[in-house]
């Protein structure tokens, strides 16, 4: 781990210490120290993730104080967004369970696709059980698929 991320966690520990957890959960803890790390990284090469440090060091001071103000507040996650919108566009990292979402979703419209197609053509009158089945069908396996792919990435140190 770097100076600056340490640094950067050590900081918000501090100004957390004694906050009421509300305060804490409207921070996104996780996910602010998880693409703190990632810029850090791509700082070197890549000029937006450097501006992106400077814009985290700009946040971090008052971060915990002023999370209440909604103004504040706004502003902190819309920042996030544009965060991981980065990193996932430029540097492909990915959120943690970005493919189980996505693929339960996929494997549900195909399951969906796939039991009205066979019902009916051949059995008009099951259709409903079909349908059902279908869905569940597809959402299991679909998260099956997203999950691994999701841990692929994690073992590669491509998620946040
Ligand atoms: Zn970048």
């Amino acid at each position: 781990m770097s100076e600056w991320t340490e640094n950067f966690e050590n900081d918000i520990n501090v100004q957390i210490e004694g906050v009421k957890r509300l305060e804490v959960g409207y921070i996104n803890m996780r996910l602010l120290n998880n693409t703190a790390k990632k810029i850090d990284e791509f700082a070197h090469n890549c000029t937006v993730c450097k501006q992106y440090k400077s814009d985290y060091n700009e946040l971090l001071p008052e971060l915990v104080k002023r999370i209440e103000e909604s103004n504040f507040r706004n502003k902190y996650e819309q920042k996030l967004v544009e965060v991981s919108k980065h990193l996932k566009k430029s540097h492909s990292i990915m959120p943690k369970k970005y493919y189980a979402s996505l693929y339960t979703f996929i494997g549900i419209l195909i399951g969906l696709a796939v039991s009205y197609g066979i019902t009916y053509s051949f059995y008009p009158n099951l259709i409903l059980i079909a349908l059902l089945y279908g869905t569940f069908t597809g959402l299991i396996i679909g998260r099956i698929i997203g999950l691994l792919k999701d841990k692929k990435l994690s073992k590669l140190g491509l998620n946040i």
